[in-house]
């Protein structure tokens, strides 16, 4: 165990976006947790943060860079040797093949410095336009429809808080009570609307249950909010005073009637009345989309559908009501404001926009024409790799796309065609195995930074140990890896408050506006929500906003738009050679691609290997039994997952946690179709095949 910096430091978790207060304390050699006295999760903790502390003596813990040799095999070096590799070998090939030869793939759990500095990095020290971030796979379609909706994305756009005092709450493909089980605790007062193809641990505390068919999600969301308006419920005053764009939205959604989406979705058009009779009667309801909305070919439109339900029953801006959006991964929220997306600079800004440029390129002391335009999407960026025209050599920061990208053995085959794969990270990831040079680099409770979590409010993750010898944060290398390529030092500070400044100041006036914020107001306990501008000289400081558009939405004319969306099939349907639909997600145990949380006996123990749902009948015709292995097939590939028999699943779908690595990879089979507007690959659904595995 290495030295303690500290005794005992308030933080919050290193997983999911509820980032849930913690008290980390260290006694005779032993790391301890406890839920620290915060809001979002009032006392509670779920499996995973409870046993955070055992990252931190994990056995499989780096301690020094390795270099793949000639001969294939890892060897240890020093920190300047490995950087002087990198270096040398990144400008060989931006000299050969131009500056977008080289790419970054960030991460969603990545403090809001590393995110910012990871930008400037891509910006200037590599000068190239091929950077985006596994966020990409997880919210961008509701911050997609959002932006437009509302003029800004902030997940929820008020505290988390503010939904305990809800009568009725539809949550649209998300599980919160297996992927946040603390949100719950806000959730109880509620009747809950559910729709989910599965009957999750949420779906069994519903008032209603909505089942529909994966992949037709966008065509229940017009049929509810065709039956809000059949039902009388538009309230047609806020519409007129808040909003533009019901006409043309509601003709086309004019041919989406409850029936006709019946015989889309399967689910009854009683209970999509039923559910839009429940939101629209209650006198404080919310709608909340998660990654099951989110994830599809039709993602976009899908959450704008859910948004322009919402709009019609006038709960966004309306004290106690609301939209919002479940982000998902710790800083899923933080990292896509500061400049790791493909088209997006610091301060959530897009990166077309000239004034824009000109204001992040003066604090960055740069030409803004110097600045690189937008580049590739996730995985259009992983699926150009080494191909003509396409990145050579990649950076990869706090991901593992290995596990977690669709498609994932045509990007295993993608990264291995590269010239150079760099990846920092604190344990060997599946991704790492395949790198020529890792980094290792400091976990959460070794580090200090800023997290934001899922309603916009800045948090402090605090060390409370000093890493391993051989250890380095990502903010140091990337100087240090900056200036081999011959930036100036002081471009690129190393300390995470220093970071911080130069952050706010390259936020301010941005729609994501840190100013206000620093780390003396965050340490003095002060709950802020961006946007929290940094007043004029002498003014008091701002305090932040946690409830937004309660006057006006962030559009220049203070309205809200619904969006024009109709209805259109997924990209991929079932088919006699394919009969089902596979849909992936989450286990209590396992948080993402399971690279941290596979590595903790207690959450190993308790999930300790893929799986497929299936309903009891189509095991049956499939010939596979409970317990027994099975070979799951679609399009693009197989994997190999034990069965579990379960009636919670319809009989036209089977489920896939997407934790687990190599044979058992759920993103073997995955479809890599896109959201046009978002990019996000539609993991919810695909069509696949299930078959026994026969016992070799
Ligand atoms: Fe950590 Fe999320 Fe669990 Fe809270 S709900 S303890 S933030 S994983």
């Amino acid at each position: 165990m290495p030295p303690e910096t500290a005794l005992a430091v308030a933080t919050h978790c290193p997983y999911c976006a509820l980032q849930c207060g913690t008290e980390l304390s260290r006694r005779d050699g032993e790391v301890a947790v406890r839920p620290a006295p915060f809001p979002v999760n009032a006392g509670g903790l779920c499996q995973k943060g409870w046993t955070a502390p055992a990252l931190l003596d994990t056995p499989g813990r780096l301690r020094a860079p390795l270099l793949r040799g000639a001969d294939g095999e890892f060897t240890p070096v020093g920190w300047d040797a490995a950087l002087d590799t990198v270096a040398a070998r990144l400008k060989h090939i931006r000299r050969r093949y131009g500056p977008d030869a080289v790419a970054v793939f960030g991460g969603g759990g990545l403090t809001n410095e590393k995110a910012y500095l990871l930008g400037k990095f891509a910006r200037l020290a590599l000068g190239t336009s091929q950077i985006d971030y596994n966020g990409r796979f997880c919210m961008s379609s509701a911050a997609a429809a959002g932006t437009a909706a509302f003029g800004l994305d902030r997940g929820l756009p008020f505290p988390v808080t503010d939904l305990a005092g809800a009568n009725v709450i539809l949550l649209a493909g998300a599980n919160p009570a297996e992927t946040m089980p603390p949100l719950m605790r806000h959730l109880n007062a509620a009747r809950l609307v559910v729709i989910d193809p599965r009957r999750t641990p949420t779906a069994e505390r519903a008032a209603l249950h909505l089942r529909p068919r994966p992949g037709t999600d966008l065509a229940l969301a017009l049929g509810l909010f065709h039956a809000a308006v059949d039902e009388n419920l538009a309230d047609h005053d806020y519409l007129a005073r808040r909003t533009t764009g019901f006409d043309a939205a509601w003709r086309l959604a004019a041919d989406t009637w409850p029936e006709r989406v019946e015989r889309i979705t399967g689910v009854p058009a009683a209970d999509q009345r039923a559910a839009v009779r429940l939101l629209g009667e209650a006198d404080r309801a919310y709608v909340l989309t998660g990654r099951g909305a989110e994830q599809h070919s039709t993602g976009v439109d899908t959450v704008a559908a859910y948004i322009n339900l919402a709009l019609t029953l006038g709960l966004p801006g309306r004290p106690g009501s609301g939209y919002g959006c479940l982000t998902g991964q710790g800083n899923g929220q933080g990292g896509r404001e500061h400049g790791q997306k493909a088209d997006q600079l610091p301060g959530y800004r897009a990166i077309t926009d000239p004034a824009a440029r000109a204001h992040v390129a003066g604090v960055w002391g740069v030409d803004p024409d110097s600045l690189p335009g937008p580049g590739r999407s996730a995985y259009e960026l992983l699926d150009a790799l080494g191909t003509p025209g396409g990145p050579r050599a990649l950076l990869v920061l706090g991901s593992n796309p290995i596990v977690s990208a669709p498609h994932a053995a045509h990007v295993a085959r993608r990264l291995a065609g590269l010239e150079l794969l760099v990846v920092a990270d604190f344990v060997a990831s599946e991704t790492a195995r395949h790198a020529d040079v890792v980094l290792p680099v400091t976990q959460w409770a070794e580090e200090e930074g800023t997290m934001t979590n899922l309603e916009g409010r800045v948090l402090r993750r605090r060390r409370l140990l000093d890493p391993p010898p051989g250890v380095r944060g990502d903010l140091t290398w990337l100087r240090d890896l900056a200036v081999r390529l011959g930036e100036p030092a002081e471009r690129y500070p190393a300390e995470p408050r220093a970071v911080f400044d130069e952050l706010r100041r390259a936020s301010a006036g941005g729609r994501a506006d840190y100013s206000g914020i620093d780390y003396d107001r965050l340490d003095a306990g002060e709950a802020l929500h961006w946007p929290c501008p940094a007043g004029p000289p002498g003014a008091p400081p701002h305090p932040g906003t946690p409830r937004m558009f309660l006057d006006r939405f962030a559009h220049p004319d203070g309205r809200a738009r619904l969006a024009p969306v109709e209805h259109r099939e997924a990209a991929e349907d079932a088919d006699g050679d394919y009969p089902l639909y596979a849909t992936t997600g989450r286990v209590l145990a396992q948080y993402q691609s399971g690279a941290q949380t596979r590595r903790v006996p207690e959450l190993n123990d308790a999930a300790p290997e893929p799986f497929v749902e299936i309903h009891p009948d189509t095991a049956d015709r499939a010939g596979v039994r409970d317990g027994e292995l099975a070979r799951v097939t679609s399009a693009r590939g197989t994997m190999l997952a034990r069965v579990r028999v379960t009636a919670t699943l319809r009989t036209d779908t089977v489920f896939l946690p997407f934790h687990f690595p190599g044979p058992g990879r759920a993103n073997l089979v995955t479809s890599t179709a896109l959201d046009p507007v978002s990019r996000m690959p539609a993991f919810k659904v695909c069509a696949v095949r299930i078959d026994p595995c026969p016992v070799p």
